[in-house]
């Protein structure tokens, strides 16, 4: 199972990155290495308080990419197992399923509402990123529901 979030571009697996799947696990840490091996520059996401393994920042010619891969032993699901990316605009792009730059690149082309793609976007509520149909619609249900 997967799910994307169209204002974050986060592919989660399971629900909100939570799974019992090793298998969901395991495609978001090949995700990462095969980021890392293709020369992105890698770091912990926070610093010394959680190891590289569990959370690992991402950044290569102004995109950023947080993934999750954590475990744990106690909680309701086994995994965290998530893939979260911004372009150098610092709007969300679409995920890959699958590690791939030129897909990556070519996501800041890409309405994540709708899926239209190549089309000039921009911003929507705090990084979502939509095209010219989309974000007038997605930028009007913002303010109704900041009315309620
Ligand atoms: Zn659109």
């Amino acid at each position: 199972m997967e799910a994307i979030n169209a204002t974050q571009g986060t592919v989660s697996r399971g629900e909100w990155g939570f799974t019992d799947s090793i298998h969901d696990f395991n495609a978001v840490v090949a995700w990462r290495d095969a980021a890392i091996a293709d020369g992105w520059e890698h770091r912990p996401t926070y610093g010394t308080h959680e190891s590289e393994d569990r959370a690992c920042k991402l950044t290569r010619d102004g995109f950023v990419v947080n993934v999750l891969t954590r475990t744990h032993d106690k909680a309701k699901r086994r995994y965290e197992a998530q893939v979260s990316a911004w372009g150098p605009d610092g709007l969300a792009i679409r995920v890959p399923d699958i590690y791939d730059w030129h897909a990556m690149q070519n996501a800041v082309m890409r309405c994540n509402y709708c899926g239209a793609c190549p089309v000039e976007t921009s911003r929507v509520a705090f990084a979502g990123r939509a095209c010219g149909t989309c974000g007038p619609q997605e930028r009007a249900k913002l303010s109704r529901d900041w009315a309620k």
